[in-house]
């Protein structure tokens, strides 16, 4: 028995060593595939509840490795967080998303996501000077996705941040709400312009009965502090119905058009709904 005990442990050694092993050599692929042109963004249709006509995109950024195929952000994003890389990536994603979006009709905004690490270094505000100058895009076309993870730190650090980017005309958009740690008496303090309730409530909708409640709060706790909820997944007409029941003023969701790369699929949108 002790001898295969010693086989056991040996053997989840060995899967350490692969695990570490992979996770390096993620990050190494990571920290080349920006010179290397591997990244691109896809863009998802943000929709006004009511007529289901696009309002604006939000920007996905996607990795296309050359041996790897496509690489999901929920795994290479926490590491690029975790190494620093996200700054370069983050800055990218800005003026990519930026310069394309100054080319669509006027009316259209273009979400971007932000990562609490770009947040936390505390250049955000020039790095979103930068991409708005070389592009000419109007910053109040420009909407910034920050998850409540940037509201851990320092509280009036980070309000005053968000003071500074949204001097500028941009507009800043309380990500997966309803995920993570801060109270709900919590958004009165920070200055969003819209909240995006998270895709688990919208999804469970069906047979959880409190998910619909947590929905109806949410909006509710918007309505009063002036910020319009978004919802997000939306899958089916009848999550669509609900959403638009409980007065969410947008909503996003493979319902509506899943992500795409900027080409014939979304000119095809841009041309549907009056662009
Ligand atoms: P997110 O910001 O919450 O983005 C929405 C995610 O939900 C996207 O996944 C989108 O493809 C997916 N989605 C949209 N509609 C539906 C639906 O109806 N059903 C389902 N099941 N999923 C839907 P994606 O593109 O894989 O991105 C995952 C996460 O990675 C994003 O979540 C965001 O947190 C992060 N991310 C993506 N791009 C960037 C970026 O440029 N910078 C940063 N910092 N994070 C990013
Ligand atoms: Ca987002
Ligand atoms: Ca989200
Ligand atoms: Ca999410």
């Amino acid at each position: 028995a002790k001898q295969e005990g010693r086989g056991i442990a040996c053997f989840f050694d060995q899967q350490m060593d692969e695990q570490m092993r992979e996770r390096r050599a993620l990050e190494y692929d990571l920290r080349q595939a920006l010179s290397r042109g591997e990244f691109y963004l896809a863009f998802q249709p943000l929709v006004s509840t009511a007529f289901s006509a696009v309002v604006g995109y939000e920007a996905l950024l996607r990795w296309s490795h050359p041996d790897r195929g496509d690489v999901p952000p929920e795994v290479f994003i926490p590491i690029a967080e975790d190494v620093g890389v996200i700054l370069p990536i983050g800055e990218w994603v800005l003026r990519e998303a930026c310069s394309i979006a100054a080319r669509w009709p006027d009316y259209l905004s273009i979400a971007v996501n932000v990562s609490a690490v770009q947040f936390r270094v505390g250049n955000l505000a020039s790095v979103v000077d930068a991409a708005l100058r070389d592009s000419g895009l109007n910053p109040k076309r420009l909407e910034l996705e920050m998850t409540e993870s940037v509201l851990l730190r320092n509280r009036s650090a980070t309000i005053a941040i968000l003071h500074d980017l949204k001097a500028r005309g941009v507009n800043i958009v309380m990500d997966d709400f309803g995920t993570g740690y801060s109270s709900l008496s919590n958004l009165r303090s920070f200055p969003f312009d819209k909240i995006k309730i998270d895709r688990s409530f919208v999804s469970s909708v069906a047979d959880d009965g409190a998910a619909r409640s947590i929905i109806r709060a949410i909006v509710g706790l918007g309505r009063s502090l002036n910020m319009p909820v978004v919802a997000e997944g939306v899958e089916t007409d009848e999550q669509r119905q609900m959403v638009l029941e409980e007065g969410c003023r947008q909503a996003q969701g493979y319902l509506f058009g899943m992500p795409a790369p900027v080409g014939a699929e979304l000119a095809a949108q841009l041309r549907l709904s009056g662009g």
